[in-house]
């Protein structure tokens, strides 16, 4: 099972936690909030082969923890997965929202100059900016935008762009995600939870619960499940194999 996009770290009983993903998932990549977290959570995490970090700052504490932009900057050299990161649109973060373009500039910029970088990038209400911010960026590695929630127009320049999809079980169960989902290259899908920010039926979802979107994928791509998970595997190596 895999999931590119969790937050281990977070979860109340985070290492015993991830003991057990580090032996169900064959691959998990957790997303840090902030480079002092990141930090932090590859330490703890290091031993732990499944399991893999990404150097972060969220949008939604950037103007918080500006301080740490430097940091991230400079990280990103020895980083092989960066984020969170991007640009979040809605109201209530509307006046970090300049703050937040400049740093996301400087994230793909050091991703490009690194020679690129696999990046879960975060969109929500700004999927126009991101879009515009990679295709002004230009070669920054994978972008793999996170619980993409756009439009069809906006998703279509993000494939024509090189952008990598990830989805999880909660985008999936809107109609408008699945129909979404429909859009996306096949064979540049992920799948993800966002855990522990998400649930389903009240229960809070755990990195194994990411290969729940393998049924709907079957029912979209008009795929056996055999064949869903054969092709997310693949995928997953090439994704492994270009960053
Ligand atoms: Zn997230």
């Amino acid at each position: 099972m895999i999931d590119v996009h969790s937050h281990l770290d977070l979860y109340p009983d985070g290492l015993a936690l991830a003991r057990k993903v580090n032996v169900r998932n064959e691959f998990t990549l957790v997303v840090t909030t902030s480079p002092r977290a990141y930090q932090a959570t590859s330490r703890v995490f290091g031993e732990l082969r499944n399991i893999h970090v990404a150097l972060g700052l969220h949008p939604e504490v950037l103007e918080a923890k500006f301080v740490e932009l430097e940091q991230l900057v400079s990280g990103i050299k020895g980083a092989r997965f960066v984020g969170e990161v991007g640009l979040d649109g809605t109201p209530k973060l509307r006046k970090s929202f300049e703050l937040q373009q400049r740093a996301f500039q400087a994230v793909l910029t050091e991703c490009r100059l690194q020679g690129g970088r696999i990046i879960s990038i975060h969109s929500r209400g700004a999927a126009q900016q991101v879009i515009a911010a990679l295709a002004a960026a230009g070669d920054v590695g994978v972008p793999l935008l996170h619980w993409f929630s756009g439009g069809v127009a906006e998703l279509r320049m993000a494939s024509r762009l090189g952008c990598w999809f990830s989805v999880g079980p909660a985008m999936l169960t809107s109609e408008k995600g699945r129909s979404l989902l429909a859009q996306m290259p096949m064979n540049r899908v992920l799948p993800e939870t966002d855990g522990p920010f998400t649930e389903q039926n009240g229960v809070t979802l755990r990195p194994w619960d990411a290969w729940r979107v393998c049924t709907v994928l079957s029912e979209v791509w008009g795929m056996s499940l055999d064949e869903v998970e054969h092709q997310l595997r693949s995928n997953l190596t090439k994704l492994l194999q270009l960053g």
